[in-house]
């Protein structure tokens, strides 16, 4: 196959080269190579592309233990609420308007290494961080528990869907329930809408955006939710996700997310 043979000069190349410059080339090859073989299994992507640790470069892990170790945390004080780094136990936003969610939690902030991680595995193909990346969040559950019997990833819009590839919030939440023996339903959600990414946008710009972007497609009666996503930025569509799970008849929505944006 064509695109074998390029993945493997590249993945050769990978090893050998150093220099920002050329890692990016590198990786913007990647992925062109990655789109190229995009029909082989995800597995043998993988072993064409020897995994190294974001943090360090060893080879093995995407996320070695001792980069592990040293993620940023999300450390109280936080709003329990919304997850809100350095804010009291109930921040003004959400005494103002209460969000739809019982709650969010992250193990990390969204900086550094769980930050690249992330971004990784959104934009540039790298699935393979999701088993790892997932582990990270059972381990966290162990230690701070919350209420749920059914995890539901927050969807992508089909049409982003097509364009991605996969949904990488439905890829941790899969893994995810694999580890923990949870079920897991990609179907309670539903997104109707194709909101413009809202990258610069504000609290209350992004509540409006997302607005009616959800509907609740299953059977959410008396479940216990807790929605599954990469990153929190204000819990904007998190709250628009767990409004509509809530008015179809769920009894709880916890959020819980990787990283927290400050
Ligand atoms: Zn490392
Ligand atoms: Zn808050």
């Amino acid at each position: 196959m064509e695109g074998d043979s390029v993945v493997l000069i590249l993945s050769k190349y990978r090893r050998t080269l150093k220099g920002n410059m050329i890692a990016d080339m590198f990786d913007r090859g990647a992925v062109a190579a990655r789109r190229i073989v995009r029909q082989l299994p995800g597995t043998a992507l993988d072993l064409l592309f020897p995994l190294n640790c974001l943090g360090c470069q060893r080879e093995g892990k995407i996320l070695c233990a001792s980069c592990v170790d040293s993620l940023p945390e999300l450390k109280p004080p936080f709003c329990r609420v919304c997850a809100q780094p350095n804010a009291p136990a109930t921040c003004h936003r959400c005494l103002e308007s209460p969000p739809a969610f019982d709650g969010i939690r992250a193990p990390y902030e969204m900086e550094g290494t769980v930050k690249e991680a992330i971004h990784n595995m959104k934009y540039r193909g790298l699935k393979a961080a999701a088993p790892e990346l997932a582990e990270l969040l059972a381990n966290y559950l162990e230690e701070h528990p919350m209420p749920g019997d059914v995890l539901t990833p927050v969807p992508l819009h089909p049409r982003r869907l097509r364009s991605r590839g996969y949904n990488q919030s439905a890829l941790l939440a899969k893994e995810l329930s694999k580890k923990l023996g949870l079920e897991m339903n990609q179907s309670l959600l539903i997104r109707a809408k194709n909101n413009q990414p809202q990258v610069s946008a504000s609290r209350d710009e992004r509540r409006e955006n997302v607005q009616g972007s959800f509907r609740c497609d299953g059977r959410a009666d008396g479940r216990t939710v807790i929605l599954v996503d990469d990153v929190a930025t204000t819990g904007s569509t998190l709250s628009a996700c767990a409004a509509v799970l809530k008015a179809a008849g769920a009894s709880s929505v916890w959020c819980l997310v990787l990283a927290r944006e400050s």
